[in-house]
């Protein structure tokens, strides 16, 4: 078997500039993905506060940065990590299509959408339940959509789908937004996006696809039927760390040390998956290159 000097577990922007580094310090590097390349970056619309760069899609993105780690020479595979194993200094990673052996690891598994858990949901994705507007969107084209959440991710995504959706409706649990003030402005200013404040879903229903939701006010109780078409869902993020056991905070995300070690020498994490404040394209590329840093030093014995 192969002993690589690093593997890094995950394809998004703190994985991809984990390689960079790695590649460019002339470290054997592989990165294991279980799907596509970007993460939760590629299938996101505009990104505009990437500095040095105005204005790009995700899928542009992703690509430049995956063309830019193939470029230095990254190795990429597609498969799903199932736990990391330690045998003295050596790393075994398990994947669901066998196994692979670094002197270090980087962990960048990112986060994946959090669900509602609400009656509905789970049967509806795909018949009008959706985590990924720009995958979706086109769908509801001339139809009524309700997107959940007060963050970023619910109002950007809302300024994607209203481009095409007859209506959009932002359900927040709360009467004020988490998200940033420019893309609140935005939001404001569109005449196809209107609020609905204070107020959860508490059902989503329909026959064979979504029709209608139940949502309740929190303030007074009271539960109205909503009739629409679709259901965008945005409500923060859960981290994808389950399949490793190392020392975590409450809510799965793997602690650190400052220079991104993890509880277990050697061991280094990075973006979404180590904290949940940032969840920034341009946070998760800097610990993706501060934890390649990290592990290079380590394979010299300096940390
Ligand atoms: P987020 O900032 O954590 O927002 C999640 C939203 O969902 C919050 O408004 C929260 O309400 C609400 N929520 C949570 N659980 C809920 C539930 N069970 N039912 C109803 N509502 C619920 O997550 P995000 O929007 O995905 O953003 C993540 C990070 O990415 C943020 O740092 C954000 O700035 C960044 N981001 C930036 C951009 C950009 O264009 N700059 C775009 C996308 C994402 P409360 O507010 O009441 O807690």
């Amino acid at each position: 078997m192969n002993l690589y000097d690093v593997i890094i577990i995950g394809g998004g922007p703190a994985g991809l500039a984990a390689g960079i580094y790695t590649r460019r310090a002339k470290l054997s590097s592989l990165l294991l993905e279980k799907t596509i390349l970007g993460g939760q970056v590629a299938a996101a619309d505009i990104i505009e506060n990437y500095p040095g760069i105005p204005e790009i899609t995700g899928y542009e993105l992703s690509k430049r940065l995956h063309e830019q780690a193939e470029k230095f020479g990254l190795e990429i595979r597609y498969a799903e990590v199932t736990g990391i194993r330690v045998e003295g200094d050596k790393k075994i990673v398990l994947t669901n299509d066998g196994k692979y052996e670094g002197k270090a690891v980087i962990i960048a598994s990112g986060a994946e959408p959090g669900r509602l858990n609400v009656k509905g949901e789970k049967e509806f994705i795909g018949k009008g339940v959706s985590y990924c507007a720009t995958c979706d969107g086109p769908f509801f084209t001339g139809k009524e959509v309700l997107v959940i959440g007060g963050g970023d991710s619910a109002v950007t995504e809302a300024l994607f789908l209203s481009k095409a959706a007859s209506r959009v409706h932002i359900v927040h649990r709360r009467d004020k937004l988490r998200a940033e003030k420019i893309n609140e402005e935005k939001a404001r200013a569109n005449r196809t996006i209107d609020f609905i404040w204070n107020t959860v879903v508490q059902e989503i229903a329909g026959t064979n696809v979504v029709e209608r939701v139940l949502l309740k006010d929190v303030k007074t109780g009271q539960i109205r039927e909503f009739k629409v078409d679709g259901v965008f869902v945005y409500v923060g993020r859960k981290p994808n760390t389950e399949f490793v056991d190392l020392d975590k905070a409450p809510a799965g995300y793997i602690k650190t040390s400052n220079a991104y070690e993890t509880s277990v020498k050697g061991i280094f994490a990075a973006g979404d998956c180590t904290s949940p404040l940032w969840k920034q394209i341009v946070t998760a590329i800097g610990e993706g290159a501060k934890a390649a840093m990290s592990a290079e030093r380590y394979l010299e014995g300096l940390i």
